[in-house]
């Protein structure tokens, strides 16, 4: 049987003879796997795993084997490659049910259940480091090729239906079995293996509270199987739409996306201060029709207090979001900050008594009470994580478990998951080990750093700095384009992550590039409110903006020059300060803000009036910032000296007027890099080390400054120029 699109109308049919018969069963089993995890209504992102029996030969006694190829541990269905799969002899696999059954206390959640996990790792079949996965027996104790389990919408909504039984018998018949929730382990494995037992006409089996699983002996067959499934419960559910009278109806009316925005530039910063006391957090906002109908309606708290019931959503939306009542047409925002600190404090009250409740004497201590995601009327949902990628992530698992309840709601009456075997995940020992092992946040990887200038030179190589310190990094610049560059650069190296959701630029990666104009308040303004939006706050800035004018021969600019540079160096970098402070005190966060000035503010000589004094002044801002923004962001100035290399300020014109000016021979038919080179050569002879100035040595200079490394210094200009004896600072 071979199906098509057409068979379909709720999940996407992809499956392709031509592409599959040209791959070994492996890479037919890696296809099936990106196929499925390609649509979120088959499964969510990182969400679900499937299987293949496949006969390879054994290294070592060449004999054929039966290999388990099953998608392993933290993998995600969509993006896996061959290489998250692990790989197990069946035969030693089975023979695993021995040692299980020698244990005297046995059965969900034991001591024996946590520690076959461990057991696994015998049986990996050719060397193959990808560890297993929890779910492993749920596939090896299946006597079937092919194994799928998704956790699919229209499925979940049944299973997390008060009725779930009766209605997986009405739906699938005798198709379809059903297991009560249980946390997933060798246990689990073992019922389905005895419910198949009992009934080994049984296609597949919807889980409890959880998700859906279904197997065949051919693995097209398997794929088909599965989209077949979830075909027929959300057809089953679409019957039952309740149409205007979902989530009982509408009862605030949405803002429009202006009056959203305006709102969220004023609400986010002091909401992320307020979820980040602490640990920081970033931001996604994901509004879509299906968020803002559960949102505004008269369902909602009493459905976002029952909280998620998919434990792979449960895991990133917490016990439950924090629902706050407001109405966006008739309330103000003053009203709204007010009611989510007052929710706030209910809710880590609750978390508390929640975790006091359920703990267990070996329970990890209790993790962050902040909520991870929070619904307000006419506005949506806002998910907040440790990066961006987890945020969104976040936001995708929420707007999954809304379809998950609106879908219930429709057939039956929604059910959480129960707050124990809730505790029982989030706190699970395996889970905990799995955050351990993690490798240490990097230091930035909870800060959004936005770097002025990020289009060249010494911006540019700041930002790649930055990034390498886990910063989500906004490259701004006069340039958009060149800012998209250095965006487009960091995306390519450290990915754009995973999670489907964010609306506008709340979707974004760990980079984005903005225009910015130092010289205009309402840009620096604008560039800010969408770092806002993008994130839901902003960490530290660093400005490396500057203009040099070149002097004519007599050590002449025109008045408008000269207006300019101050604009850019000195006025610029204050104007920037003076906006930013409204989003950092609002957040009420720990920053720094670091000035590129110059070498040149302190060394009074012939022919550069306008940018030395324009840098001299920026010293000086760099001081007064240093005392008015104080204690929330330190404030430190860094001094340059011509670095030439790649450089924006130094275009051809200003190195041949350079070489003229110190007598330096050249010719003009040099290229502008062989000029270049042979200035850096000359400034180096200047200085106390002898040595270029490279933009490596600025960046690394404006991450210092920004890090903790330096938390107590402020109000201070570093220079980084090789060691200029007439600059130094009295
Ligand atoms: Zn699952």
């Amino acid at each position: 049987m071979t199906l098509k699109q057409q068979d379909f109308k709720d999940v996407d049919y992809l499956w392709d003879d031509d592409t599959a018969n040209q791959l070994d069963p492996v890479e037919r089993l890696r296809y099936r796997s990106n196929l499925l995890g390609a649509d979120q209504r088959i499964t969510n992102t990182g969400g679900g795993n499937t299987s293949s029996k496949i006969k390879m030969t054994d290294p070592l006694s060449e004999e054929e084997v039966d290999v388990l190829w099953v998608k392993g541990s933290g993998g995600d269905l969509r993006t896996s490659r061959r290489a998250n799969f692990a790989s197990l002899y069946m035969d030693k696999f089975l023979s695993l049910e021995n040692i299980y059954d020698k244990a005297e206390v046995k059965g969900v959640k034991t001591e024996i259940e946590d520690a076959m996990v461990d057991m696994y790792r015998h049986t990996t079949y050719g060397l193959n480091p990808t560890a297993s996965s929890i779910d492993t027996p749920l596939h090896g104790l299946i006597p079937f090729r092919h194994v799928d389990h998704m956790h699919p919408i229209s499925v979940i909504a049944v299973a997390a239906s008060k009725d779930q039984e009766r209605l997986t018998q009405e739906i699938f018949e005798e198709e379809v079995g059903w297991v009560p929730w249980q946390r997933p382990g060798f246990d689990l494995g073992l019922v389905m293996k005895e419910k198949l037992k009992q009934d080994p006409e049984l296609k597949g089996l919807v889980m409890g509270q959880h998700g859906l699983i279904n197997w065949a002996d051919d693995d097209k067959a398997c794929y088909e199987l599965t989209l077949s499934l979830i075909e027929k419960a959300a057809r089953y559910i679409e019957k039952h739409d309740k149409g205007e009278k979902t989530f009982g109806g509408q009862k605030y009316h949405s803002l429009n996306e202006e009056e959203r925005d305006k709102l969220l530039v004023q609400l986010l910063p002091k909401l992320r201060g307020m979820v980040s006391q602490k640990n920081r957090f970033i931001g996604t906002v994901h509004t879509t029709e299906r968020v803002l109908q559960f949102v505004n309606s008269g369902d909602a708290p009493r459905l976002a207090e029952i909280g998620t019931s998919c434990p792979d959503h449960f895991l990133r939306t917490k016990i439950k979001p924090l629902y706050i009542d407001w109405n966006p047409r008739m309330e103000s925002v003053e009203n709204l900050v007010q009611k989510l600190e007052t929710g706030l404090v209910r809710y880590r009250s609750d978390y508390a008594a929640y975790y006091e409740s359920c703990k267990h004497p070996n329970s990890p201590a209790m993790r962050d009470p902040n909520p991870t995601v929070i619904l307000i009327p006419g506005v949506g949902l806002i998910a907040w994580g440790k990066n961006k990628s987890e945020s969104r992530v976040t936001a995708e698992f929420y707007s999954l478990a809304i379809e998950v309840m609106r879908a219930s709601e429709t057939i039956s009456e929604y059910q959480g998951l129960p707050r124990q075997e809730a505790f029982d995940i989030e706190y699970w020992l395996l889970e905990e080990a799995k955050l351990q092992r993690m490798p240490p946040e990097k230091e930035f990887a909870r800060s959004v750093v936005v770097v002025i200038g990020a289009g060249s030179g010494i911006g540019k190589a700041t930002a790649h700095r930055v990034a390498a310190e886990g910063a989500h990094v906004v490259c701004a610049d006069l340039s958009v384009e060149a800012a998209g560059q250095t965006a487009d650069e960091l995306i390519k190296k450290y990915g754009v992550g995973i999670g489907v959701a964010g609306t506008g630029l709340s979707g974004c990666g760990p980079a984005i590039a903005l225009p910015v104009d130092i010289t205009k308040r309402e840009s620096i303004r604008s560039m800010f409110e969408n770092v806002v939006l993008a994130y839901g706050g902003l960490d530290n800035v660093i400005i490396t903006a500057g203009i040099f004018v070149s002097p004519d021969k007599q050590g002449y600019i025109p008045d408008d020059k000269w207006a300019l540079t101050y604009a850019i160096n000195a006025t610029g970098p204050f104007l920037v300060a003076d906006e930013a402070k409204r989003i950092w005190q609002a957040q009420g966060l720990r920053t720094s803000l670091v000035v590129t000035t110059s070498a040149n503010a302190a060394v009074a000589k012939q022919g550069s009036f306008a940018y030395d004094t324009s840098k001299a002044a920026a010293n000086h801002l760099v001081r007064e910032l240093a005392i008015e923004l104080s204690p929330l962001v330190r404030v430190n100035g860094l001094a340059p000296a011509t670095v030439v290399e790649g450089s924006s300020m130094f275009p051809r014109d200003r190195v041949i007027s350079s070489l003229t000016k110190y007598n330096i021979p050249f010719d003009e038919s040099e290229s502008t890099e062989a000029l270049r080179d042979k200035l850096a050569v000359f400034y180096a002879q200047r200085t106390l080390t002898k040595s270029p100035i490279t933009l490596a040595d600025q960046a690394e200079m404006a991450y210092l400054l920004s890090s903790n490394k330096f938390s107590k210094t402020t109000g201070q200009i570093i220079s980084v120029d090789g060691g200029l004896h007439e600059a130094f600072l009295r």
